[in-house]
């Protein structure tokens, strides 16, 4: 089995209900706080452990009460965390308002994931042989995501980047990633097209576009119609499980942890995606972001039951 380095955010989001959108200057009383360890490296690091890869996480908490609980939720995922390194920082949050009917207001404060250097980076990678995964997403400087995915590409390991949160990215960049797997919004931004892709032809010829910016693999994520997958010899849709949805918190955090896990166990591009949307649509079944990943045997389970179906 190859080994998934995700190199990325680790965050606490801090999350309370409020009965509506407080004013400027106001002092509104909310519900009980609640805190979740979040942030898209996490989720994916966990997401992949969980879906059974072999993963290390490297990324930096903050000098607070916040960094003992991240390191320990990834740890019981199944994690190796001795590349989590504590800066001066406070530790990366979320803060998150939830309204009535679940709309939420969301401040982010980097804290120590803006203090990941490129030379924390590089050393991250140093130990990655050809053919294993680097899994990252734009939670941490760029400049520290260009460095990690030039130094790993350049020693044949896999890697994966989910342009997340949307982003203008150079080619030169795009130039070391092996698999790019944007959402929606995130395709038309690095296009600079208005209108995200909806449908399959639209979503194709996103991918087949950016794809020409240098990834030899796009996977556009669609939503409920799953995937647009567009490969150097195949170009295919993997429909969205009909599932009931109540929660897509971390649905492409599960893809993507998914994706990694399967692909380094050896499955080929096509049962890697198969495996990602199943476990992706799992997700959105459950509230939560890493409360909702499903675990290996469910998703066979799932699989198994779709199959018999068909
Ligand atoms: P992101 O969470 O990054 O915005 P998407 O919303 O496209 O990305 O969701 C990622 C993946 O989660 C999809 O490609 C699909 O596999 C799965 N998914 C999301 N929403 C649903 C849904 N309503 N039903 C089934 N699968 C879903």
């Amino acid at each position: 089995m190859k080994r998934i380095l995700v190199l990325g955010s680790l965050n606490m989001d801090l999350v309370t209900r409020v009965p509506r959108t407080p004013v400027v200057g106001e002092t509104l009383p909310g519900g009980d706080l609640q805190m979740f360890v979040g942030g898209k490296g996490a989720n994916q690091a966990c997401a992949a452990s969980l879906l059974g890869g072999r993963v290390a996480m490297a990324g930096q908490v903050g000098n607070d009460v916040f960094a003992q609980r991240i390191t320990n939720q990834l740890h019981s995922a199944g994690v190796d965390t001795a590349s989590i390194e504590q800066s001066h920082s406070p530790s990366g949050t979320a803060l998150i308002l939830v309204l009535p009917h679940g709309d939420n207001l969301i401040v982010i404060s980097p804290g120590a994931n803006a203090d990941v250097s490129r030379g924390f980076a590089l050393k991250a990678v140093q130990g990655l042989e050809p053919g294993d995964l680097l899994l990252c997403q734009l939670e941490i400087p760029i400049a520290s995501v260009y460095a990690a995915l030039a130094a790993a590409k350049q020693e044949g390991v896999i890697t994966i980047l989910d342009p997340a949160p949307a982003c203008e990215l150079s080619d030169q960049l795009l130039a070391c990633v092996n698999i790019l797997t944007p959402n929606q919004t995130e395709a038309a931004l690095l296009l600079g097209d208005a209108t995200p892709p909806e449908e399959y032809p639209q979503a194709e010829s996103a991918a087949r576009k950016l794809q020409q910016r240098g990834p030899r693999t796009v996977i556009v994520k669609l939503g409920a119609r799953g995937c647009f997958v567009v490969d150097t010899d195949a170009a295919f849709a993997q429909h969205g499980f009909p599932v009931n949805a109540t929660d897509t918190t971390a649905a492409g955090d599960t893809f993507n942890g998914a994706l990694a896990a399967a692909l380094a166990n050896g499955e080929a591009l096509p049962q890697a995606v198969l495996f990602a949307n199943a476990a992706a649509a799992l997700s959105v079944t459950k509230p939560g972001a890493i409360a909702s990943i499903p675990n290996l045997k469910e998703v066979q389970e799932f699989l198994a039951s779709h199959a018999a179906a068909s």
